[in-house]
């Protein structure tokens, strides 16, 4: 049995439902819709939904005040909010109710592919990182819930970034990353502009956990690209 995402989508547009339905579903997808704000909530609140694809004017409850609502009941699905052109502090007070993120209206079906993947992403690793509580390599033990590092059964001191860039490279254990995507997930947005941090903190790890830091086996270079974890 195939597991196939489900997407809940809230719009009142019947054409904008049919194309993005369609689209979807070619992709892959399970849809659902609902044509207004209450009705969407009813089934966003019932069901269980993988993402929930929100417009923002909507006939009898508007798309902000279902977004609030869901979050208040601790209904976490990732919702991608639709907006009109220029609605700039809706948009922002959309994230600030809980939207994870937002799309102007008209939109390239390409576009919105990519932010639900974006999204589906964000949800498999924040599952990964849930349930890493262990993790080895080499002579290296990490206990992620005590934030305990062990070198051959010593206790290695880790700074707090060197922890969330080490937590980070092994849940996506086996992938390249790159110095950009490092730098934004684990230093954040707002992070000095500079992908040297990310560079710098590598070395630092490597000394502190490789064998041989000019010969890494496990935090290794990815040239071009950025690095990447091997067990
Ligand atoms: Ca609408």
């Amino acid at each position: 049995m195939s597991e196939k995402k489900s997407i809940l989508l809230i719009e009142d547009e019947k054409g904008l439902i049919m194309t993005i339905k369609d689209r979807l579903e070619e992709e892959g997808y399970l849809v659902d819709s609902a044509e207004d704000g209450e009705a969407g909530f009813r089934k966003a609140s019932k069901n269980t939904y993988n993402l929930i694809i929100l417009d923002l004017m909507l006939p009898k409850k508007g798309g902000l005040d279902v977004c609030r609502d869901l979050r208040q009941q601790k209904i976490e699905t990732p919702i991608i909010m639709l907006t009109a052109k220029g609605q700039v502090l809706d948009k922002v007070l959309g994230l600030k109710l809980g939207a994870d993120d937002y799309m102007q209206k008209p939109f390239e079906m390409m576009e919105l592919l990519a932010r639900i993947e974006v999204q589906f992403r964000k949800t498999n690793r924040s599952e990964k990182a849930q349930s890493l509580m262990d993790f080895s390599f080499g002579d290296i033990h990490i206990n992620f819930e005590r934030m305990h590092v062990q070198r051959n059964g010593e206790d290695v001191v880790l700074s707090a970034k060197e922890f969330q860039l080490l937590r980070f490279l092994a849940i996506n254990e086996g992938e390249i990353l790159s110095r950009d995507q490092l730098l934004n997930e684990v230093w954040g947005y707002d992070a000095l502009p500079s992908t040297r941090t990310v560079d710098v903190h590598i070395a630092w790890l490597r000394q502190k956990l490789e064998k041989d830091s000019r010969y890494p086996r496990h935090i290794l270079t990815v040239h071009g690209f950025g690095y990447k974890l091997v067990v």
